[in-house]
């Protein structure tokens, strides 16, 4: 990274707000870290505000007006265009996606939102959609764009999509959908169970607690993955881990490299009472994975409730009140 952009970088940098990724490569041709291209928006953002003139009162103006504006509509399908991916592992990309510079997505945490594209043959004259949820894991507070974590399924209609679009290319997307209201504080320790891109939601969260100094939620991360290689985001996760003392993150892997340092096979009872706040009121279990581990782990939802709490997290001892499943 150049001086400029690590100055830049500093200088737009709240906390953790635009440090997510930094060894991560954008593919516009170029090669940008993920932190120094947030920190650029911030850094316009900071020179479009900080000087006065008569033009820049009039952006100011339009800066005010659009300041109550955000870029999402739970009723509406809306336009954003694809500013430029990344790869974060061999089966999963980021996807930063664009709007107007002076307004903020509108998402609290933690929520996600709706993507929809044309895919597959018209019937009848109408245009078919496939439709899928997916987790921003920017800072909702970023102006300007937002970015997705996606795992590409081989045969997945969705996933498959998101690796054909190209720079400037459209996905519609309506919401956000509020999953869980986070607010700070609310409880004294938050536990996560995580496998794959069930790390999405839990980001929101993490970066939530470690963004806002008054925020003294401990917050303790189990993450689950197939192989070392799988694991997303580890480069910035053992960061903040290592930068806040309120965060700590254990990965675990079925197919431990020969040099793996952390724990191997699925989530257990002992990993559990090692890693986890134990069962009181004051203390939160956030759970998301795919369907094997939720099952394993603490049963999986139900019609979009949150279903029956069953699993290890049932026989640990915790109760329905102190889990939520994503
Ligand atoms: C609230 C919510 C938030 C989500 N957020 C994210 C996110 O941030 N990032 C992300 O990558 N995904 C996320 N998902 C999952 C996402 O919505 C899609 O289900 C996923 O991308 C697969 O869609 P697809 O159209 O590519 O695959 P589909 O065409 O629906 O499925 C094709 C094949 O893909 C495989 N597959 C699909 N989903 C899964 C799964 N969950 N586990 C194992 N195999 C599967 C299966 O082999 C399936 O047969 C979220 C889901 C929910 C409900």
């Amino acid at each position: 990274m150049s001086l400029l952009l690590r100055r830049i970088s500093r200088a737009a940098t709240v906390g953790i707000a635009h440090g997510f990724g930094e060894q991560t490569k954008w593919n516009q041709g170029r090669r940008i870290p993920f932190g120094a291209a947030a920190a650029i928006s911030g850094g316009v953002a900071f020179y479009f505000y900080g000087f006065s003139s008569p033009t820049m009162a009039h952006l100011d103006e339009k800066g005010e007006q659009a300041a109550g504006k955000v870029a999402l509509d739970p009723e509406k399908w809306l336009q954003f265009k694809l500013q430029e991916t990344a790869r974060v592992s061999h089966n999963t990309q980021l996807f930063r996606f664009s709007f107007d510079p002076a307004v903020k997505l509108g998402l609290d945490v933690a929520s996600c939102i709706l993507t929809r594209a044309p895919i597959g043959e018209e019937s009848e004259g109408r245009r078919k959609y496939v439709i899928r949820p997916y987790t921003p894991i920017s800072d909702p507070d970023s102006k300007g764009y937002f970015d997705l974590l996606i795992k590409v399924y081989p045969d997945g209609k969705m996933s498959q999509h998101f690796t054909t679009l190209k720079p400037g290319d459209i996905v519609e997307v309506k919401g956000p959908i509020e999953k869980l209201k986070y607010s700070s504080n609310m409880k004294r320790k938050i536990g996560m169970i995580a496998g794959g891109t069930g790390i999405t939601p839990m980001l929101q969260v993490i970066k939530a607690v470690l963004k806002n100094p008054d925020d003294k939620t401990q917050v303790s991360l189990l993450y689950a993955n197939v192989s070392p290689d799988d694991i997303l985001l580890k480069g910035e996760l053992d960061r903040l881990s290592a930068s806040y003392p309120n965060f700590k993150v254990f990965y675990t892997v079925d197919k431990p490299s020969k040099n793996w340092r952390g724990g191997v096979g699925h989530i257990s009872k002992d990993i559990i009472l090692k890693g986890l706040p134990g069962p009181t009121e004051d203390s939160l279990i956030l759970v998301c994975g795919p369907p094997g581990m939720m099952k394993h782990v603490s049963g999986d939802k139900a019609n979009r409730s949150q279903g029956e709490l069953t699993g290890l997290l049932k026989e640990v001892g915790y109760t329905e009140e102190m889990v939520y499943k994503f």
